[in-house]
This record gives structure tokens, sequence and C-alpha cells, in this order.
């Protein structure tokens, strides 16, 4: 039996939540605990994973989610594409921490200067659109950027928003557990300006 971490022993998706803004206030301030990432850790986590997180963010370098919430081996369940694009093996990686590992919150990570989020903008302004695998970009994000536009909103603060929204319709076990009480859904946005994750959106079933 091995102990549960901080973010595992965290009773509800609130807390989860609060525990994450901690660990990236840590991050953002330099002042890193740098927990569960030692070989005792790595011995616990061979019988298997309990992760408490699920994050669907970008696939940006400059944005690696354990280190940015000041977490370790174990803790988050990461998935990353370019500009957080959720297709079907996305979306079913989502159901698969919901169903399978049981977390208990997902967040829709976004961030600052996207390159996937601004090729998509500049496609759409000017009507010239990709041709080759990239086009997938465009029709994954347009949501974002036709929101972004109507609220007057930053467009990566809409893409966060939208994602986690997105996430909550588009994967029917997130909208059962939300349902249950036992799931959060969280959409935030990464400013590489500052370091710090800034919340867009809330959801936790009530
Ligand atoms: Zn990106």
């Amino acid at each position: 039996m091995t102990t549960p971490t901080e973010l595992q022993a965290a009773p509800t998706p609130r807390e989860v939540w609060e525990l994450l803004r901690e660990g990236n206030e840590r991050f953002a301030t330099g002042n890193t605990a740098a927990p569960n990432r030692d070989t005792a850790r790595l011995q616990q986590l061979t019988s298997g994973q309990n992760p408490a997180v699920c994050v669907v963010g970008c696939s940006d370098s400059r944005v690696p989610v354990e280190l940015l919430f000041d977490a370790g081996f174990g803790d988050i369940f990461v998935i990353r594409t370019a500009g957080g694009c959720v297709d079907s093996a996305v979306a079913a990686s989502v159901e698969f921490a919901v169903d399978g590992l049981g977390v208990d919150l997902v967040l829709f990570l976004a961030h600052e200067k996207c390159g996937a989020v601004g090729a998509a903008v500049q496609a759409l302004e000017s009507g010239d659109m990709p041709t080759g695998l990239e086009r997938v970009f465009v029709e994954k994000i347009a949501p974002s950027v036709a929101q972004s536009k109507i609220r007057g909103e930053h467009v990566e603060f809409a893409h966060a928003r939208n994602g986690a929204e997105h996430i909550v319709t588009r994967v029917p076990a997130v909208a059962i557990a939300l349902e249950a009480g036992k799931l959060g859904v969280v959409g935030a946005r990464y400013r590489l300006s500052d370091g710090r994750v800034e919340t867009t959106y809330e959801n936790f079933g009530d």
C-alpha cells in the first residue's frame, strides 16, 4: 500500500485545483518543492498509477505541465497535442483518465503565444487555408477564435474556456462524473511572461 501524495489525498475536486494553483504559485515565485521526484516515489509507482488530475494541453516545449504546477511522477495524466486539439484519441484518453484512473479534475490548459492558435487566427483572417495536415488546427481552433472575436477576449483566454467546455460536451464520461459530483473541469491559460496560470472556466457540477 502506497502513501497517497498531497494531491491524491485531497478530498474534493475543488481542493485538488487549489493545490495545483498553490504549486503554480510556488513555481512562479521560485519556491518550488519539486515533490514526488525521488527514487522512492518511482518504486511506489511500479505497481500502478493513481493520478489526481488529467491535463489536456499544448505540446509547446515552453509549457511542461509537471514543472509549472510543481508536481512530480504519478501526479498528473497529461495529454498534449499542438494547440490542445481534442480529437477522438484525445477524447478517449480523457475518458480513460476519468473512468479508468478516477481522476478528480480535468484541466484544459491553453497558453500565451500558442503557435497553433496563431496559425488558426491567421488562416481565418486571411482566408488562406492550409492544405496539408496542419489544416486540422484551423478546424479545431476556429470555434475559440470565433468566440474571442464576439466576446472581445484574448484568443488564448477564449481557447482555454472553449476547450474546457468542449471536453464537457464531447466526452460523456466527463459529463456523467460532473453530474455525480465526482469530478471538476477547469479551463486555464498559462502565461509565458510570468509563469502563472489564470483560470478562465470552472465547473464543479454545482
Ligand atoms: Zn501552443
